[in-house]
């Protein structure tokens, strides 16, 4: 099987190289040229065209626009990589018969209510972010090809910076904290999206025909947690593996969103229901609290 990976250097893309070795020769780019190919999002001639130099069997798309704050003055750029090149990917996808694999968010939401979004719930975006995401999925249903997306939420990796990071730096520097409480959600490591997509291509090509499963699909880590309560946790099992914060987990405050004024608006209700990748795909959500603690265990504390 021949996949061409997209965004290889992102949190999921990183992951992503590792978790689909085992599937056969995957080319993998970032938005540097590289042997006359093109990763750049942004250059979308050259993305369909080195699409329909490789042929490749399925695509793999990790690359986006991810910074929410700075896309609501970059709204031209954002539109570009996170609407407009997928819709190429997939249109291309289509031509040569191939699978595109993509990813989406909890942000096409607009964080109302208290129970986890299924897929077919109308989409309602607060952010530009959140709108280019959702065109995204727009231009890639309308292709024609035969599509996955994830959509997923709370994304954090051992390698880069992540929030469980700089919540373990501030409780060492500061000596007060306090951490948004009313948005919740369930935090999903980029190693488990990536081994999930692994999976998925697996069943796909074990298929005579696996039409029936292309579509959309939320994966996420089981349960539900606010920022709050994943600071808490995490500066709890800092604490019980040695390390010494001025601010303890128990002190940490618990503010509104409000109070931590940003440009982009978040959804307060980022919960993903589960259930119908689960049962498609035979699989079971760990949950968040798993990966979360073997991340603390894999970074300096
Ligand atoms: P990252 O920001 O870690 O990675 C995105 C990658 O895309 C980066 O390597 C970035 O490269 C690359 N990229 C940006 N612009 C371009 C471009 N013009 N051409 C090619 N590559 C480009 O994101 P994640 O791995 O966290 O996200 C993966 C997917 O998951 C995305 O679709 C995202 O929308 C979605 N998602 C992420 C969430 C999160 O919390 N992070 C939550 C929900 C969904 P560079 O470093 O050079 O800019």
């Amino acid at each position: 099987m021949k996949i061409l990976l997209l965004g290889k250097s992102g949190q999921v893309g990183w992951e992503l190289q590792r978790s689909l070795a085992s599937l056969g020769s995957v080319i993998a780019l970032d938005r540097q040229p590289s042997l006359g190919l093109n990763g750049d999002l942004t250059n979308l001639e050259a993305l369909a065209a080195t699409v329909g130099a490789l042929k490749p069997d399925v695509i793999v798309n990790a690359a986006a626009y991810t910074a929410v704050d700075k896309a609501e003055s970059e709204e031209a750029l954002a539109t570009r990589i996170n609407a407009e090149a997928p819709g190429v990917l997939a249109r291309q996808a289509a031509a040569i018969g191939a699978w595109l694999i993509h990813y989406s968010t909890d942000y096409v939401f607009d964080g109302s209510g208290e129970t986890p979004w299924p897929e077919e719930a109308p989409t309602n975006p607060l952010s530009v972010y959140g709108r280019t995401k959702r065109d995204g999925e727009t231009a890639i249903a309308n292709s024609g090809a035969l599509t996955i997306v994830l959509r997923t939420s709370w994304v954090y990796a051992t390698r880069g910076q992540n929030f469980a990071k700089t919540m373990l730096r501030l409780a060492k520097e500061r000596d007060s904290l306090n951490v948004v409480a009313d948005q919740f959600g369930a935090p999903t490591g980029a190693e488990l999206i990536a081994d999930v997509t692994a999976c998925i291509i697996r069943q796909i090509f074990s298929l005579a025909d696996a039409s029936h499963l292309a579509g959309t699909y939320h994966i996420a880590a089981a349960g539900e947690t606010s920022w709050h309560g994943y600071a808490q946790f995490v500066l709890t099992y800092a604490s019980s593996q040695g390390c010494t914060l001025k601010v303890p987990a128990e002190q940490v405050g618990a503010i509104r969103t409000e109070d931590y004024p940003a440009p982009a608006l978040r959804p307060r209700n980022s919960r993903l229901n589960l259930a119908k990748l689960e049962k498609a795909f035979n699989l079971k959500m760990p949950p968040w609290q798993q990966g979360v603690q073997r991340m603390l265990d894999e970074i300096q504390l």
